[in-house]
């Protein structure tokens, strides 16, 4: 076991705070991962805060890490010491069921991993990316492909490829208009990465204050929600939509902007439920669906994407005792657009 640096949050209605946490010794499979920058994701913030049900604490949140390897187990082939890793929102899984062998890994039949809050294989809970270092297990640690920095790479690993698995899926792409609701740390990486793709993209935000900002990303249109001759003026115009708002909204309304045979992909998580009207649904064959993160392989994929694409996040990087402020900052959706804790800070 090793001491390590670390934030974490005492309870559901404290600040977060600085402390020690054990890390396990580098197993056969495992690999150490020196961590240089960790994004803050609003699900942090819902985990902290027991918005999806109970925790355990004290709690370690961070599901965007980027850093260094610096020791692996006698059994690891896929990472060297010295090379630029990531780990996303799991650890592990199964590795056996249908969707695990898929690739689906965050789909496991067992239940995957979680990075932070979850009983690990040894029965410990795990402990997140706001820390000086990780053990992980190699199949759950991908590679950040030169060209990418390391600080604009760590919110790829849940922004990035939460937004990417869906756009994919549903095919952004040439000729697809594609609407992103919500211009935070997930949907800005939708913009980039669906305009990457080659898709007319629009952003659906509460107001016109990030329009330029949201146009410089890669957005053809940006239109303001608080404006309901917004809704009137889209009606039957977008293939796909992706909704990342952290809060329930009103699908309905949103679910009258697809065209015939649209689909609005929900990755938002909200802890209160979204109710939908079913006419809003049947009157074009519309679909609602959701999308959790994306497996392993797709989770690769991406950033070989962004390297190509020349793709990083927009980020904002703060030392670690401004945890707390970027939180209240989050919340306030005042964030451009994620904040990236430089853990040499802890
Ligand atoms: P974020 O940075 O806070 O962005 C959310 C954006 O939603 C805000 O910037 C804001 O954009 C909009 N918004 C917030 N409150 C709103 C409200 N009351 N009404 C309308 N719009 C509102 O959060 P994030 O890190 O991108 O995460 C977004 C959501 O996705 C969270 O619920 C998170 O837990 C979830 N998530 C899901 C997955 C998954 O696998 N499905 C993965 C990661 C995160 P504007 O200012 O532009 O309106
Ligand atoms: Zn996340």
């Amino acid at each position: 076991m090793t001491t390590v640096n670390a934030y974490a949050s005492p309870s559901a209605t404290e600040d977060l705070v600085p402390t020690t946490i054990e890390r396990r010794d580098v197993g056969p499979h495992d690999v150490l991962i020196e961590i240089k920058y960790a994004g803050i994701c609003h699900s942090d913030i819902h985990t902290v805060r027991g918005d999806w049900g109970p925790q355990s604490y004290p709690l370690v949140p961070g599901h965007e890490i980027a850093g260094i390897v610096t020791e692996i187990g006698s059994a690891v082939t896929k990472h060297a010491v010295g090379d630029r890793v990531g780990v996303g929102c799991m650890v592990n899984s199964c590795g056996e069921c249908a969707n695990c062998q898929k690739g689906d890994e965050q789909y496991c039949l067992k239940g995957m991993t979680g990075t932070y809050g979850a009983v690990d294989r040894d029965g410990t809970v795990t402990q997140g990316g706001y820390s000086t270092h990780v053990v992980v297990t190699e199949d759950f640690v991908v590679t950040i492909p030169e060209g990418i920095e390391l600080d604009v790479a760590a919110p790829l690993l849940c922004a990035g490829i939460t937004t990417y698995s869906p756009l994919r899926r549903w095919g952004a792409g040439p000729g697809k208009k594609v609407a992103v609701v919500g211009l935070g740390g997930l949907g800005h990486m939708a913009v980039k990465l669906a305009s990457a793709m080659g898709a007319d993209v629009t952003v659906l935000s509460q107001s016109l204050k990030k329009q330029e900002d949201g146009l410089r990303l890669g957005a053809n249109s940006y239109y303001a929600t608080s404006d309901p001759g917004t809704f009137e003026q889209l009606a039957g115009s977008f293939d796909l939509i992706i909704n990342t708002v952290s809060a329930s909204i009103d699908i309905s309304s949103y679910l009258q902007l697809l065209s015939l045979d649209g689909a609005l992909v929900n990755v938002g998580a909200p802890a209160e439920p979204l109710p939908v009207n079913a006419f809003a649904l049947i009157g074009g064959r519309r679909s609602f669906a959701g999308s959790m993160i994306g497996g392993i392989p797709e989770t690769q994929e991406m950033l070989n994407f962004c390297a190509e694409h020349g793709l990083g996040a927009e980020i904002e990087v703060i030392p670690a005792d401004k945890i707390n402020e970027a939180y209240e900052r989050v919340l306030a959706s005042d964030v451009r657009y994620r904040f990236v804790i430089d853990t040499a800070t802890l």
